[in-house]
């Protein structure tokens, strides 16, 4: 059994032609899919009953169940726990901004990067998302506000790059205009920097933003918190970085949590500062999301705001983020870590 939502329409229109279907067929059932959003084959109602139970033999269609919504009072940030038919449980977060709405979906259940400071990681990687299941997140969102999604980024739980084809599949679906037709300049994929891939990456045409999990600017000063840094040095994930601009044509992002004594002295500014500016990079500053188990905590905000202003002085692109949803369980992975616990499935 195989989910219909993953499939792509050239993919839809081949297995219809097995089944002896005329090519129109196959328009009519992505429609069903992705624009009506049926939950069930046999809500199809001009295709025949012959056609769908056959379909229902061979497909299903996905549905996340709701568990948790947590809503900030502060700024209308809606922190989503879904779980799988599995029974995993992942997050995603809606953030309503003034440009539209924008959601953060998981890639993963669970992550095997390791990063310190993060939250999704600490548990370990337990699976991959399907491409069916992330448009599923986003799809269960828009149909609990009853709003369209606008942006997505790919910065909730697990590493994008370690699920390389299924996330891949996942752009091609969501942006595909007879579908969701999201713009692809309004999908962001983040990275903590697998080399290798982001070449792949390049090759592929997309027109996604792709931002860097930099956190640190020197190899030695990464490697303290990133255990990806390890396998990848960051000279060479900056040149991959470089070539992923160059060949696309889009501006990248760095993303910098800044951390209380670990990455936030004026000399660490001074060293982002230069990286940024010469690749032409957007730099987000998050002050970091303080993790219980982690034992990192965020700096003072004037200390945050030197850090800031060094950054702009020396010509750099940067903003900070907009911290959402402070008031819930907003950091990459606390919402589900706290679930599984609660439910004593993880016993760490
Ligand atoms: N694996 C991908 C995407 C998921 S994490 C990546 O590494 O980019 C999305 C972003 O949130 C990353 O930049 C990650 O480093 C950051 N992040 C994780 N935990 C955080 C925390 N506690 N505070 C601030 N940012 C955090």
């Amino acid at each position: 059994m195989e989910d219909i939502r993953g499939l792509k329409k050239s993919e839809l229109s081949e297995r219809l032609r097995e089944l002896s279907e005329p090519a129109y067929r196959a328009g009519q059932i992505y429609d069903w899919v992705h624009v009506k959003r049926i939950s069930g084959i046999s809500e199809m109602t001009n295709i025949s009953k012959k056609l769908r139970d056959r379909l229902s033999q061979e497909f299903y269609i996905t549905v996340l169940s709701i568990e948790e919504v947590q809503s900030s009072k502060q700024d209308g940030t809606k922190k989503y726990l879904f779980s799988l038919a599995d029974g995993n449980v992942i997050e995603a977060v809606l953030m309503p901004y003034h440009f539209g709405n924008s959601v953060c979906i998981s890639s993963q259940v669970g992550c095997r990067m390791g990063c310190r400071f993060c939250a999704s990681t600490l548990g370990g990687l337990v699976r991959n998302l399907s491409a069916a299941e992330m448009l599923s997140e986003v799809y269960a969102i828009e149909e609990d506000t009853g709003q369209r999604v606008s942006h997505v980024v790919l910065m909730g739980t697990g590493e994008p790059l370690d699920n390389f084809d299924e996330v891949v599949r996942f752009i091609e679906l969501i942006s595909d205009p007879e579908g969701a037709g999201l713009s692809q300049r309004n999908i962001t994929l983040s990275t903590c920097g697998i080399v290798p891939r982001i070449y792949e990456l390049s090759e592929l045409g997309l027109k996604i933003t792709l931002a860097l999990s930099l956190h640190a600017a020197t190899q030695e000063k990464r490697l303290l918190t990133m255990p990806v840094a390890g396998s990848y040095e960051l000279s060479k994930v900056l040149e991959a970085c470089r070539y992923y601009a160059e060949r696309t044509g889009r501006r990248l992002t760095f993303e910098y949590a800044v951390v209380k004594d670990v990455n936030d002295s004026m000399e660490d500014a001074r060293r982002l500062s230069e990286l940024a500016v010469s690749m032409h990079a957007h730099i987000n500053l998050i002050p970091v999301n303080p993790v219980e188990e982690c034992g990192f905590s965020e700096p003072p905000r004037k200390r945050l705001e030197a850090f800031y202003n060094e950054l702009s002085e020396r010509g750099a692109n940067v903003t900070i983020r907009r911290e959402m949803g402070r008031d819930i369980d907003s950091a990459c992975g606390q919402l589900r870590r706290r679930y599984i616990k609660n439910a004593g499935i993880c016993a760490d």
